[in-house]
């Protein structure tokens, strides 16, 4: 008898295999009955054993709740396709595509009762009701006047009787009804129009509508921040739906990019109800209500972060991925999929268009147009005709030396004296630095100790609202010590500065400067960070100071100043991408400036101001810089001339994490494959996090699929102990 391998629904996840019955349809992706226990439970089938695999007899499956796989064919063939790329099991790869919202039973479907008028009594009756029963004569009243039905919760808690009563001469119905959880609910649309395109989108635009009538090949929108990207994304959605086809559109970290999200839904809030969209600020509930939308057609654009590249859409027409050089697109559990390169599979499998867009591409893609496996769109001027923002470097090595005050210089003269003139002239500045908290971390300055998170190998920060020291990988948490552990030196100091810190400088150099910080700290609360762009937007606050969470999609017209308090902090990580993305940064941070009538500057201030990425990101030169990072990458075989996967190891005993990584290290040596690169096995530029030792080791291929193929093979003849756990890592884009 053939056996299903089936995830039970539960908090646990637990996996066993069940005997499928004579003549059950049962295939990977329906939902069954099954027994646990001695109770019977739910779960999805997310594979199938042809012979029964255990000699023990199987407990068959009770039923089958979905006649048809709630996973297309076609994302089954993507599904297949990553468990094979990225050597993830089938079940994780199951896991991704199905959200567990739509696969557990209890966040189905939210019903209420209405009340449903069925005939009403003639004009005599009535003035009868109205007297004898007044309360039957207002329900009555009331829902002719609603149209004809309304929530039985509307019609308040004490009218049960008299709705019996009205229900008992069949003039009323109650009936159970679904009910969408929105998770917009309450947020008011406003329609606009389309924009009429300018020469340079118009170009692009064809391209693209001739890409929607017959796909061929990838197209990478490449435009400069402001360059109305966003337009031609709104404007290539509106043709896949006038031709009856459906729109997928990836954003990274959609929560915080509510920008993007509230064009969309404003470009079609005519049709609200076609668009869903799917992030991870959702409730369950949420979720399963949008999955189902998209999955039965109602919903016809999904607007979502990574996942959603799984959106059960049909008859796809385009599929846009914006910002698509982000990190983000990547997942960093199993499957570790790259959300871009399987948007790029899916239009391929789909058969639709995908147009990839960013201000600062990825080399990855970028090389893709100049080998002409993609084509390349460009947007070289800004759409509302203003100038690239004047970008000035500050030079800390000088400035730094200028600074009297106590602690850590933070505002150099020349951005202290800009952001005076702005505020003076009613204008806004972003400050931008990408550390959150106060300090960086605590040191003594007698025998040099740094004071160290107890499970990860990095300084606690110190926050001073919390008068706490917090580790920014694990969250452990320590009391700040008065000297040091060590030598007990009362003269222990704080070295460094996050935004913490900067919101106090600036409370004293600017006192009546209106301030907002934006950092994961500040912006716990649910749509804090709405309302705070909001309050920006309607110029309630001045300066605002913030991490990566302001960097990118923002559009204020009024902000003609943006400050980069310190660019280096990104440079000096050991990963070959470190310039790439610091030049993505600044060039990103730079486009928050001068985005309306107004002229916009920047002032970056920086250690190292002729570094490649801080000059190009300066002139804003994209080419120049692509064209010398490629040219390293090229040397040294790094992508995108290569592959580059990464195998870990993370155990709480050091020795048998690097020992393990040893041993897959002189496995995959001793039969090589020609074309590939093998890296010392090492410990993780992280050493330690979570508890966990980490070692690491870096191959490079040529053929991506041979790469993944052999370290597979090798990893499945190399089992880790148990308490060594495996990381495989498929085009890795951190160390
Ligand atoms: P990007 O996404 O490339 O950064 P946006 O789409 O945000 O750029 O466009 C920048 C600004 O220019 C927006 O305010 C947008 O409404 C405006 N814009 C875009 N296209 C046009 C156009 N054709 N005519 C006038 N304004 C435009
Ligand atoms: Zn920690």
């Amino acid at each position: 008898m053939p056996a299903a391998r089936v995830l039970i629904d539960g908090p646990n996840e637990l996996v066993f295999d069940y005997a499928i019955p004579e003549g059950m349809d049962a295939r990977p992706g329906c939902r069954v009955k099954i027994p646990l226990r001695n109770r019977a439970s739910t779960g999805t089938i997310l594979a199938l054993a042809k012979e029964q695999a255990s000699e023990f007899e199987l407990r068959e499956v009770l039923e089958l709740i979905d006649p048809d796989p709630l996973i297309t064919p076609k994302l089954m063939q993507m599904g297949h396709w990553m468990a094979d790329y990225y050597g993830a099991p089938m079940e994780l790869v199951m896991r991704a595509l199905l959200p567990e919202a739509v696969r557990q039973e209890n966040h189905s479907e939210k019903t209420r009762k209405m009340v449903h008028l069925l005939e009403t009594p003639d004009e005599e009756a009535m003035t009868k009701l109205s007297k004898r029963a007044s309360r039957q004569h207002l329900i009555l009243t009331l829902l002719q006047a609603a149209g004809g039905k309304m929530p039985l919760s509307d019609l308040g808690a004490g009218a049960s009787a008299s709705i019996k009563a009205v229900a008992k001469h069949g003039w009323v119905e109650i009936k159970d009804e679904p009910v969408r959880r929105d998770p917009d609910a309450g947020e008011a649309f406003l329609e606009d129009s389309p924009l009429s395109l300018n020469s340079e989108q118009q170009g692009a635009i064809e391209q693209v509508f001739k890409e929607i009538e017959t796909p061929d090949k990838p197209m990478l929108l490449h435009g400069v921040t402001g360059s109305g990207k966003t337009e031609i994304y709104l404007q290539a959605a509106q043709r896949c739906l006038d031709a009856g086809k459906s729109v997928l559109v990836l954003l990274p970290e959609i929560a915080l990019a509510p920008q993007t999200v509230q064009r969309f839904k404003s470009r079609f809030a005519s049709i609200q109800d076609q668009v869903a969209v799917m992030h991870s600020n959702l409730s369950q509930g949420e979720r399963f209500d949008e999955w189902h939308r998209i999955r039965n057609g109602e919903a016809k654009i999904v607007i979502g972060a990574r996942s959603a590249v799984f959106a059960p859409l049909t008859n796809l027409g385009i599929i846009i991925v914006d910002e698509e050089h982000e990190n983000s697109y990547k997942q960093d559990t199993s499957p570790r999929y790259h959300g871009r390169d399987l948007a790029v599979l899916r239009a391929h499998i789909e058969n639709s268009a995908i147009l990839l867009g960013s201000a600062t591409p990825s080399l990855e893609s970028f090389h893709n147009t100049e080998t002409g496996k993609y084509q390349l769109l460009k947007l070289e001027q800004r759409a509302d005709g203003q100038s690239m923002p004047i970008i000035r470097i500050v030079d800390m090595k000088i400035e730094g030396r200028k600074y009297k005050g106590a602690g850590p210089a933070i505002l150099s003269d020349p951005l202290r004296a800009n952001m005076e003139k702005k505020l003076a002239e009613g204008e806004q500045v972003i400050l931008f630095l990408n550390r959150r908290g106060f300090a960086r971390s605590l040191q003594c300055p007698a025998c040099g100790l740094v004071i160290e998170c107890r499970h990860c190998s990095i300084p606690l920060t110190y926050h001073k609202s919390e008068e706490r020291l917090i580790c920014h990988i694990c969250g452990h948490q320590a009391i700040t010590p008065r000297k040091c552990p060590e030598c007990h030196d009362p003269g222990i100091r704080f070295q460094g500065y996050g935004t913490e810190q900067v919101e106090g400088v600036l409370q004293k150099v600017f006192p009546t400067a209106k301030l907002a910080r934006i950092d994961t700290d500040t912006m716990r609360r649910k749509h804090a960070l709405r309302d705070t762009l909001k309050a920006f937007r309607q110029r309630k606050i001045d300066i605002i100071i913030g991490t990566q969470m302001i960097a990118k999609g923002l559009h204020f017209p009024n902000v003609t100043l943006v400050g980069v308090l310190n660019a280096d902090l990104g440079l000096h990580v050991p990963d070959f991408r470190a310039g790439e993305r610091t030049f993505q940064l600044l060039t990103q941070v730079a486009g928050r400036a001068g985005r309306g009538e107004l002229e916009g500057e920047v002032i970056v201030q920086t250690y190292t101001p002729h570094s490649p990425s801080i000059q190009f990101a300066r002139h804003h030169d994209f080419g120049g810089y692509a064209d010398q990072e490629l040219e390293f990458r090229r040397q040294f075989g790094y992508p995108p001339y290569t592959h580059c996967a990464v195998i870990g190891t993370r155990s709480t005993h050091q020795r048998r994490a690097e020992f393990t990584l040893q041993n897959i290290h002189q496995r995959l040596k001793k039969d090589l494959p020609q074309g590939m690169v093998l890296g010392e096995p090492l410990p993780s530029p992280l050493v330690r996090a979570h508890g966990q030792f980490r070692y690491q080791l870096m191959l490079l291929g040529s053929s991506a699929r041979q790469l993944s193929r052999h370290i597979s093979n090798i990893l499945n003849q190399t089992p880790p102990p148990d308490d060594v756990t495996l990381v495989f890592d498929m085009d890795a884009m951190g160390f």
